[in-house]
């Protein structure tokens, strides 16, 4: 994933987690472009949870119940910092030209 570098995606700590009591089965959800949600008993269920992107909330965002939650970013950014992911990914990004 491009986004991390090769950081391994496991070890970030990020993706949705839904409180049932709120979902109210809209399905709105499973268009997530990385199918991270499959369809059971009515409602939605995080299926493949470290396939969401991390920093992405769009279906947090959608979600009509407010049902779905996710960790705090400010733990994901800490992480970051202290991996050189930022760092690592502005060297990947001049190596490609895409900034200077
Ligand atoms: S978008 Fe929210 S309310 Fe709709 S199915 Fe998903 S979790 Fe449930
Ligand atoms: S946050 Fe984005 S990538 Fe993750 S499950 Fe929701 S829509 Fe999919």
């Amino acid at each position: 994933m491009a986004w991390l570098i090769d950081y391994p995606r496991e070890k970030i700590n990020w993706g949705p987690t839904i409180d049932e009591k709120k979902c109210v089965g809209c399905g709105m959800c499973l268009n997530c472009g990385k199918q991270v949600y499959d369809w059971k008993n009515g409602k939605a269920c995080v299926a493949r949870h470290d396939d969401c992107v991390v920093g992405c909330t769009t279906c947090a965002n959608l979600c009509p119940g407010k049902a779905i939650s996710f960790p705090d970013i400010e733990e994901v950014r800490a992480l970051y910092k202290k991996e050189g992911i930022w760092a690592k990914m502005t060297s990947f990004l001049k190596k490609q030209g895409k900034i200077k």
